[in-house]
């Protein structure tokens, strides 16, 4: 690739990528792509692009809408040694993502100016774009759900076990809010009695890894999926399913769509990577909430996501301090759950998906682009590449090899699960509002960049 002065800038394009492959909606398209104040001015073949300030040659790379990882885990003022705006956002351009939707972690953000404060702190400290999920829901603050909306808050998340369990009353009583006023209800679907009961099998053998997954079977997830779905089917509300993880969980809801409730849902990559077994290799470094699955489980995910049922792919991404996974070595119940992920879905995707023929290009950008746009609002300003839209952009290689190690990873964490790893593919150049954010090894950009994306489209229907 190669950058260069244009000769003239009559039309105030600031920037021009040529000789590029695009990937829009309807497949790859040979051309290239002219930016003027971050949106998108022109897609056309190279011979009818405008001049620029700055022209940069694809070599004929190709050139996709840039990420939007719909559920990660940020920012959280009392856990700022897990990660934080600034060094999140550089996990998140280095990983071609431009847009993430903060997830609350342990503080909750159910206030507007809880809200309003996570904002200013964003777009003071991010380098890419973002949105906020609003959670965690409980019997107290279900109502702030039509006070929140107007912010460009609509995402609401919920657990049906612990560290947040809400009980089935509260999920209701959010579905119908959601139904009414707009916006989504996000749920953690794990059912909590077959997590407390399955746990006393575990007594004494907590020093194995693999007992986590154990003492969270998949039966834990299709119960409260199927529950989950039974409520939305009641209410009407939007309900999205947070990390689908096993056959029984995509088939609830598959059946629960066949009969026209609205549920969507989403997968992680590290699910799409790692299965159960892996837990004893790992150590505690791979316990995460749900837990890693069978050989069976991750092939259905991947069957899933080709076929459509799983709208799209998120990083689930919640890094801790290193010691905060050792002291889980003689007792993984000891260890925090989560694993860094932001940096991987591209990555993931592109060497175990599109390079192993398990995905298509086209499904490729639904689901990392297109569909978390669409499913929450932020489409067509985010999601696509067409005249008009923000200029938020990733150029890929898709033949380049590398081996993943921790010290490529802008995330705080210092470690990353996929330690080791031989992956093909790899995300050169990120842009976000035609803003270079990203290139090669190192970020571009000063914090600060990234700006609040409110969550649109959705309907606030009139009282009585
Ligand atoms: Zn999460």
């Amino acid at each position: 690739m190669t950058a260069s002065a244009g000769a003239e800038n009559s039309n105030n394009v600031d920037l021009v990528i040529r000789n590029a492959q695009l990937l829009l909606e309807s497949g790859l398209v040979r051309g290239g792509i002219a930016v003027s104040n971050g949106k998108i001015c022109a897609l056309s073949s190279d011979a009818h692009l405008p001049e620029a300030v700055e022209v940069i040659d694809a070599d004929s790379k190709i050139l996709m809408p840039g990420l939007i990882d719909a559920h990660a885990h940020i920012h959280d003022s009392e856990m700022d040694d897990h990660e934080d705006f600034t060094t999140g956002s550089r996990a998140a351009a280095a990983g071609g993502v431009t847009t993430f939707i903060d997830m609350p972690l342990v503080g909750q953000t159910d206030t507007v100016s809880a809200a309003d404060a996570k904002i200013k702190l964003g777009e003071d400290l991010s380098i890419v774009d973002f949105s906020l999920n609003s959670g965690m829901l409980n019997d107290s603050n279900y109502t702030m759900i039509p006070h929140m909306i107007p912010k460009g808050v609509a995402s609401f998340k919920a657990f049906t076990c612990p560290p947040f369990y809400a009980n089935t009353g509260v999920i209701t009583r959010a579905l119908s809010e959601v139904a009414e006023y707009g916006g989504i209800v996000t749920i953690h679907s794990e059912d909590q009695g077959i997590i407390e009961e399955f746990s006393k099998d575990m007594d004494g053998d907590w020093d194995a890894p693999i007992s986590h997954a154990l003492a969270r079977p998949p039966l834990a997830e299709q119960l409260a999926i199927r529950q989950n779905i039974a409520i939305a089917d009641e209410t009407g509300g939007h309900l999205h399913i947070a990390h689908v993880t096993t056959k029984g969980g995509i088939h609830e809801i598959e059946r629960g769509r066949l009969r026209g409730v609205i549920v969507t849902t989403e997968v992680c990559p590290h699910h799409l990577t790692f299965y159960r077994d892996d837990m004893n290799r790992l150590g505690p470094k791979s316990k995460m909430n749900p837990p890693l699955r069978t050989k069976e489980d991750r092939a259905s995910l991947w069957s899933a996501l080709l076929r459509g049922s799983i709208e799209m792919v998120v990083s689930d991404h919640a890094p801790c301090p290193l010691d905060k996974k050792e002291v889980g070595q003689d007792d993984i119940r000891e260890a925090w759950s989560g694993v860094d992920g932001i940096q991987m879905i591209l990555r993931v995707l592109l060497s175990e998906g599109i390079n192993k023929g398990r995905i298509s290009f086209k499904r490729l950008l639904q689901v990392t682009s297109s569909n978390p746009a669409k499913i929450f609002g932020l489409y067509p300003r985010k999601g696509v590449l067409q005249v008009g839209s923000d200029a938020d952009m990733v150029l890929i290689d898709l033949t380049k090899e590398e081996k993943i190690s921790a010290d490529m990873m802008f995330s705080k964490c210092g470690w990353t699960i996929y330690e080791g790893m031989k992956m093909t593919g790899v995300p050169l150049m990120t842009f976000v509002r035609g803003q270079k954010v990203f290139e090669f090894d190192r970020t571009t950009v000063k914090p600060g960049h990234g700006r609040f994306q409110p969550m649109g489209g959705v309907v606030q229907r009139e009282e009585g």
